[in-house]
């Protein structure tokens, strides 16, 4: 563990009083927007038993004389998820809120308890293995994203089932065993019950969130870095139409980035179908939008603009661009990847055909990446499509 790690540790085990005689904590695994996670051991968890056992004088009747723990107790571990004090005790209630209604669910990362010490709340969650995305998108095979999908609409479809929007779905926050061929879904920190009137959302932020979001604001860094990323004018005038946009840049669908205030579940079938383009086109992150209008920009390149003036009017709001590199029609997802896979240029160059399971995915992909979300395919319609139904084959 780096010294800065461990220096981390130690203060959160010192300004959260009695957290050590519960959990051993192992390392920092992860630091987002709104929490830090450790990797830690659950010092009371009963092995033997398959159970959680608080009682320390039930445990000690176990315990042979010289031993400290019974022999054939293994260490459990946890994911100890500290969410930073600056959240909104609504925005926290309802994260924990939601993954209490979803533990039913085996594709969701239950929680198991959670702690608050003065302001500072812990979610405690089993630790799952997992690979990093990172280390398998350059080669991941057909047929292993078939079940790599099929996991994460199993997972989508129970969520949905609820009504609830996990509006953040990205690889980090789907946390996948690719020896299992089995995922879960954490991170419902953004989350809404479908029908949600986000204006009360909003006026949850705490008045640190509101600085915290205008201080890490795009706008904000580009001021600071004193250049300007995008041509658009930014002395707008009219007023702005409100709506939830949260969730994670290049994983927004259309719907979500022209502040349609009807957004429904079908938001998280488009990021699954940013994930697919992803592993598809072996490019990540696929978008590098540094903002909303760079992101409905990148949309277009795709899509064309006779697609995005449609897909605006769906939503009350008109799409003009003065940009004359993009075409009316687009591009063929087809040959998006052909190109980001090198496989475009001179006739001496590889082939230049995707294979038949490559096209299979491409159709599935068009039907994720519908711009039209009332079109876009559901996560239980998704499941009997044929390009998931051929990972149980
Ligand atoms: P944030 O809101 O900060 O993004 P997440 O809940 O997404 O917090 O967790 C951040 C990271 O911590 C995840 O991307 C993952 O790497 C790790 N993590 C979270 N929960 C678990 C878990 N139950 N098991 C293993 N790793 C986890
Ligand atoms: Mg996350």
């Amino acid at each position: 563990v780096e010294d800065s790690v461990a220096e981390d540790i130690l203060r959160f085990e010192e300004s959260f009083t009695g957290i050590n005689k519960r959990y051993r904590l192992i390392n920092r695994i992860g630091e987002g927007t709104f929490s830090t996670v450790y990797k830690a051991e659950d010092l009371e968890y009963d092995n033997y038993n398959n159970r959680w056992d608080i009682d320390e004088r039930e445990n000690r009747k176990w315990m042979s004389p010289g031993h400290q723990r019974r022999p054939s107790r293994r260490p459990h571990y946890v994911a100890i998820k500290k969410i930073y004090v600056t959240s909104s005790p609504m925005r926290i209630f309802n994260e924990l809120d939601l993954l209490h209604d979803l533990k039913s669910s085996d594709s969701v990362c239950p929680l198991i308890t959670a702690f608050r010490h003065l302001d500072q709340v812990v979610a405690i969650l089993p630790y799952f293995q997992h690979r990093d995305f990172r280390e398998y998108y350059r080669d991941m095979k057909i047929s292993e994203m078939r079940l790599y999908f099929k996991s994460l609409f199993l997972a989508l479809q129970s969520v949905h089932g609820k009504q609830i929007l996990h509006r953040d779905i990205k690889p980090t926050n789907f946390l996948y065993n690719p020896q299992q061929a089995r995922g879960v879904l954490v991170d419902f920190g953004l989350a809404e019950r479908q029908g949600t009137d986000w204006h009360q959302c909003a006026c949850a932020l705490t008045s640190e969130e509101r600085r915290y979001k205008i201080s890490h604001s795009v706008y904000a860094q580009t001021q600071q870095s004193g250049h300007q990323t995008s041509s658009y004018p930014k002395n707008e005038i009219r007023s702005s139409r409100r709506a939830n946009r949260a969730g994670t840049r290049g994983f927004r669908a259309p719907e979500v980035l022209l502040k349609c205030t009807q957004q429904n579940t079908s938001i998280d079938m488009w990021s699954a179908g940013v994930i697919l383009l992803t592993l598809l086109s072996r490019r990540f992150p696929f978008f590098h939008s540094a903002d909303d209008i760079d992101a409905l920009l990148e949309i277009t390149s795709i899509f064309g603009r006779k697609k995005m003036k449609e897909t605006s009017l769906l939503h009350g709001q008109v799409f003009e661009t003065n940009i004359p590199s993009y075409s009316d029609a687009g591009h063929s997802l087809e040959k998006i990847i052909l190109w980001c896979t090198g496989r475009t240029g001179d006739k001496s160059g590889p082939k230049k055909e995707l294979d038949d399971e490559e096209k299979e995915a491409v159709q599935f992909l068009y039907r994720l990446m519908e711009c039209d979300p009332t079109k876009r395919i559901t996560a239980a319609e998704a499941l009997r499509h044929p390009f998931i139904t051929k990972a149980f084959e």
